[in-house]
This record gives C-alpha cells, structure tokens and sequence, in this order.
C-alpha cells in the first residue's frame, strides 16, 4: 500500500509557501487511492453522499456540475482529485477571505496549497509563480480576476495540470442572486483545456440556476451529482412574533457561548438589537451595509476567529461565512423568500453537529414586504416573481405539516416522513375547532371598520384597555373584551392563519388593515354554516422553549454526537489549548480541529498515537504536529 509522505511546511514560519526541503516531486500522491487520502490527509473514515462517486469520475478525467448543500462536502470532491492525480489544480474562488481559510486548512493538513489574489504584494505573487515552476504545489487558489488577467492563463498552460475547479459556480447566474461578470469568461477554460477536467461546485438548489450553470460554463457533456439538499442537523423552529426582543433574549439563554447570526431587516433594528444583546452581557457586534469598511472587517475577523461572538445583521452579511461551528441563525424578520431563508439558515451547523434555525414571524412582516416589492424598480414580470416567491415562504410559515417536508418539496425533493426534527413535529398541537373563535375575530375586523391590524383587533377582543381603544370608543363595541378564552398569542396567530386561509385580507394601502376575504369563505362561517379546524399555539404560561427531554445544551448536544458522555472541564480544556495554538499561528481555530473532532477526542479519549489517529478529522499530519499534546492533555484529564 503507498504512503503518502509527511509533508511538513514549515506553519511556523509566516511564509506563504513550502521552503526548498519540501521540493518533493508534485504526482507523489497520483498513484494513491482517494480513501486513503481521504483518511491519511484529511482523517476521514468514509466518504460522504455522493463524494466517492464524484472524487472518481474526476479522478478518471471527467467534469462535472456537483450540487450539494452547505456543509455537504464540496471542498473535497476537487481537493482529493488534485491530491491523486499527477499536476496542479486550479480552484477558482469569488471571496479572498475564503481562500485565505481553505489554504490556511490544507497546509494544516499537510498539502502544499497557495492563493494568487489581489491582496499579495508583487514579490509574494512571484515567489508562488516560482513554486508553480518548480511544480511545488498540488492546490492553487485564484480569483477569477487575477485568472482571466493578461498572460495568466499562458502561464497556465506550460504547466502540469489535475483540474479546475470552479466554486461557487453560481455566481456566473444573472438570475441568482450573487452575480460576478467575471465568471461569465470562465467559459473560456472548456475552450482553452479541452482535456483538462473542470468541477463546478455550488450550494444554489434552485433548478433554473443549474441550467444556467451548464450552459455559461459549457458543462453540457458533464455529469450532473446531485446530493439532496436536506440539512438534517438544522432544527428549524419557528415562533408567532409576539415580542421579539423578550423572546430573542429568551432563545440566546440556550445559547450562551455559542456563535450565531441574528438577522434583522434594516440597520437600526440590527443597532438596536446589538445593543440589546450587548446589554445582556452577550458577545454581539453589528453588521450591515452602513458601517464603514474596518467596522465592517472587524465584526467579521471577530466572528471568525473567535468562540462565542453573535452578529446582528442584515443580510448584507453571509456570502462567504464558511465557518464551520455557527450554532443558530435567527430570524427576527421574515426573509424575501424561502430560498433567501434556505440559504441564510444554511450558515448554521456546517460542522454536522446540532444547530438551530430559529425565526419569529408575524403577519406584519408581509405587507411591508410587499411593499418593498412594489416600490422596488423592478419590471412588472420581476415583481411577480418576487410576490410568488413571497407566497411560498408565506406558505412555509403557515404550514400545518412538517417544516421540512416543505422546505424540501419547493426544492423539488420529498422526504417521505415527517422530520422529527423541526417545531411542528416537535410540539404537535392537534388541530382544534376555532370556529367560535374565528367568527369573534371576523365580527371584530367588521365591527371597526375593516381597517385596523390584529395587534388592534386582539386588543378589542381582550378587552384591553389602550389609548387607541379609548380614544376610538372600542370599548363599547359589543365584541370588546369577548374573547378571554384565547390568549394574545393565540389570537395573533389565529389571525394569520385566517389570512393565509383567505378569510381576511392584509391590505398593503391600509398598512396592515385586516378586511374580509373571499364571500365563499366567510359567508358560511359566519352564518354558522361551516365550520373551521386549526392549529393554535398553546397557551402562554404552558409554552416552553424547547421540547421535553431534547438536547438543548452543548454537553447533551456532545452525547448524541459522540454516545458517550462527555466531560465538559475536558472539553473545555481541549478548546482553550486550541485557542492558543491558533492565536499562535495567526488563524481560526476550526483550521487546527474542528468542535465535531474536540468532541470526539473527549468522549472517547484515545489513549495512544494510533487511537488519536482513528478520531474524525485527525490525519498524518495533525497527528506529527499536535498529537503528542493532545495525548499529554488527554492524559493529565484523566488521572483523578
Ligand atoms: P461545503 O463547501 O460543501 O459547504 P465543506 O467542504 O466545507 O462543505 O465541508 C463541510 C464540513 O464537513 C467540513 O468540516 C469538512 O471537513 C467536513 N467533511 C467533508 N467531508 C467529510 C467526510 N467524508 N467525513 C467527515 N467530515 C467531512
Ligand atoms: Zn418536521
């Protein structure tokens, strides 16, 4: 069986590049299997989905479209081909900050990988070239400026090559939504290197994307692999929004600690709620498109490289997280659409542990929304398309069934069974007969008019005593206070779902006003001649914030992970070690281990080099370089 040899950089040095004793012939690993490679470089057991199949086809000479989700495992169906086949590989990359990980990760593991973007100084830029000549290195990231730059790819083309890869593909789409002009040129590459393999990866699961893909990147005679698109460590849990900061605030106390995006719709709520947090001793700092530059990259740095820091944002801010460990991605505003919310909570749990999508919505998000739409300066066909996608989230948020389910059927998946793992399946509230009810909420718009909001509404059926309801004389309204047998929050969320059911209309002009629906609906109903099953939200004090008996801290979180029990004084030791190896080296500290492999090697403490080395995420080269302190902590832990 080959070896593959230790590759030693050098990471101590600030040095971008292998030193001259690292000068080991480029296709030393050509003749290795990719499972060996997947578990001597990376410290992986088995292939993931489709990963096997891919890493070979490539590995044969093929190109292909690859669609997987966030967190699949995109990186290593080109990063294991350019290890096993003989010349460079070339990975073409929209972000400089991403590249800069990924390359900071591979050298970690040992692989000789570079970056050439336009943040190097000419004489970096020409000592990575001199590399390139002297055939020193398997990786190659670039973005597509700096390939399609004058003379680029002449120099390309005198050297060995394993393949392209062409990450976030879909940035060559005009219908998505991150568009680059630049990677419309790449095209010229299947002219260019007909026989050179070219991989293009991206996590868009929309269907007309993909066909756009194909096309502009002439990947037409390329295999399509499709893995499916469910993320089934993600628990999506919506809420009624009710008071968003209260039940922010309430969520985070699950998650003290844990590193997490807040998104808010506009820059002041995101100031606001960063204050909030800040407030209440949280680790939170804004982002959006207001702030200057530096603000702006400080929040970032501060979100990647340490433990535990919350960004409120707005979506400004995402493209490009790639960190690994993002524990919750809330919502307090309903996203534009459910793609939109698909991709935004995909930043959660990218490392497969348990992560949490949460989000609070209300039928106030949606007139504004449409509004937004309207005044937008889009064509009248455009604005149909954003409504219609406006609907299908709509439709996700009112669901009576499984979120997923729903989720996965507007991708065009099916997931033949419930989830298990989301609110619905997780607080079943059996429909009840609201018909009582929903004819006092009915009787309620009608008698003030048809022109006020629930917010009003639900006052009037409490009997609440506001300035609004004195100065308007509700209170002697013969529906005023006829409705005690709900609470306020499941009066609101009645309310939404007459208007997603068509009984009440949410009329933008009227800025929320509620009126009558469709006459075929509320006809009968009110006359008493039909009747009206629905999903309440239990009552307030009943509402807990999680479901019995579920993983909600990170030690469960670490037994389901691991089925074994994890010591947490362990566990946190292990991750203070590795703060200090990563400060030391100047990088994030998922690039030395992962949480996931942190906690697998304080469940199951290996005791020796060779049982360090069976733990997820631990290859040859990790294990050279920091398995005799991991074995030294491990150890003094263990001794009572
Ligand atoms: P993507 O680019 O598709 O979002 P990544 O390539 O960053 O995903 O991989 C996500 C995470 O999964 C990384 O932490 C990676 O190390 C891990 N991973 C990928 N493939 C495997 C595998 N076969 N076994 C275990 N972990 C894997
Ligand atoms: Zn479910």
């Amino acid at each position: 069986m080959p070896t593959i040899p230790s590759r030693d950089l050098g990471l101590d040095g600030a040095g971008f590049l292998p030193g001259p004793s690292h000068a080991a012939p480029v296709d030393c690993c050509s003749s290795a299997d990719p499972s060996q490679v997947l578990r001597e470089v990376f410290g992986y057991g088995a292939f993931r989905g489709p990963q096997q199949e891919i890493v070979a086809h490539v590995v044969a000479g093929g190109s292909a479209l690859v669609l997987m989700p966030t967190g699949g495992g995109k990186s290593l169906c080109y990063q294991i081909p350019a290890l096993c086949r003989p010349g460079l590989a070339v990975v073409v990359s929209p972000l400089i900050a991403l590249m800069q990980d990924q390359v900071e990760g591979l050298r970690q593991a040992g692989v000789r990988a570079a970056a050439l973007n336009s943040s190097l100084e000419a004489a970096e830029a020409g000592a990575i070239w001199g590399a390139l000549e002297r055939q020193e290195l398997d990786l190659l990231y670039v973005s597509p400026e700096r390939l399609l730059s004058p003379g680029f790819l002449d120099r390309l083309a005198a050297l060995p090559l394993a393949l392209f890869a062409i990450d976030e593909a879909h940035c060559v789409s005009q219908w998505g939504h991150d568009f680059r002009p630049e990677y419309l040129q790449l095209a010229v590459l299947a002219e260019r290197f007909a026989t050179i393999p070219r991989l293009a990866l991206t996590a868009t699961a929309d269907p007309r994307t993909r066909e756009e893909i194909r096309e502009r990147l002439k990947l037409q005679q390329g295999r399509v692999f499709l893995a499916s698109f469910d993320r089934p460590n993600i628990r999506y849990l919506l809420r009624d929004k009710d008071e968003p900061r209260r039940q922010l605030l309430a969520f985070l106390a699950d998650h003290r600690g844990e590193a997490g995006i807040v998104y808010a719709r506009s820059r002041s709520r995101v100031d606001r709620f960063a204050a909030e947090l800040r407030a209440a001793g949280f680790d939170a700092v804004a982002y959006h498109a207001g702030l200057d530059a530096a603000e702006r990259s400080s929040a970032l740095n501060r979100f990647r490289r340490e433990c535990g820091v919350v960004v409120v944002a707005t979506i400004a801010f995402g493209m490009g997280i790639d960190k690994p460990d993002v524990r919750f991605v809330v919502h307090l505003d309903l996203p534009k659409s459910l793609e939109a919310y698909y991709q935004e909570t995909g930043r959660a749990g990218r490392d497969g542990l348990p992560a949490e999508a949460w989000m609070v919505h209300g039928a106030g998000d949606v007139p504004q929304l449409r509004r937004f739409i309207e005044d937008s300066e889009a064509s009248e066909a455009q604005k149909r398309i954003e409504h219609g996608k406006l609907d299908a989230l709509i439709n996700f948020t009112e669901t009576g069934g499984c979120r997923r389910q729903v989720l996965l059927h507007h991708f065009g998946e099916t997931l033949a069974e419930a989830c298990g793992n989301c609110d619905l399946c997780l607080e079943p509230e059996r429909a009840v007969d609201v018909t009582e009810a929903a004819r006092k909420a009915l009787s309620a718009a009608f008698r003030t008019g048809q022109r006020f909001g629930a917010a009003h509404l639900v006052d009037v059926l409490l009997g609440g005593d506001t300035a609004k309801i004195r100065e308007l004389g509700h209170g002697s309204l013969s529906v005023y206070g006829i409705g005690k047998e709900l609470d306020r929050g499941q009066w609101r969320s009645l309310f939404r779902q007459l208007v997603a059911g068509g009984y009440l209309l949410n009329d933008p002009e009227a800025r929320g006003g509620l009126s009558f629906g469709s006459q075929q609906l509320v006809k009968p109903l009110l006359r008493g001649e039909a009747r009206l099953a629905l999903r309440l939200p239990p009552p307030a004090q009943q509402r807990r914030r999680g479901a019995p008996g579920l993983p909600g801290g990170s030690a469960s979180r670490a037994a389901i992970e691991a089925e074994a029990p994890v010591d947490g004084v362990l566990l946190q030791s292990l991750k203070e070690w590795r703060r200090q190896q990563a400060r030391e080296q100047g990088v994030p500290p998922y690039v030395v281990f992962h949480d996931r492999t942190l906690l697998e090697m304080a469940a199951c403490r290996p005791a020796d080099l060779a049982a360090l080395a069976e733990v997820g995420g631990v290859g040859q080269a990790k294990l050279e370089r920091y398995g005799a302190a991991v074995l030294a902590l491990l150890a003094s832990a263990s001794t009572p």
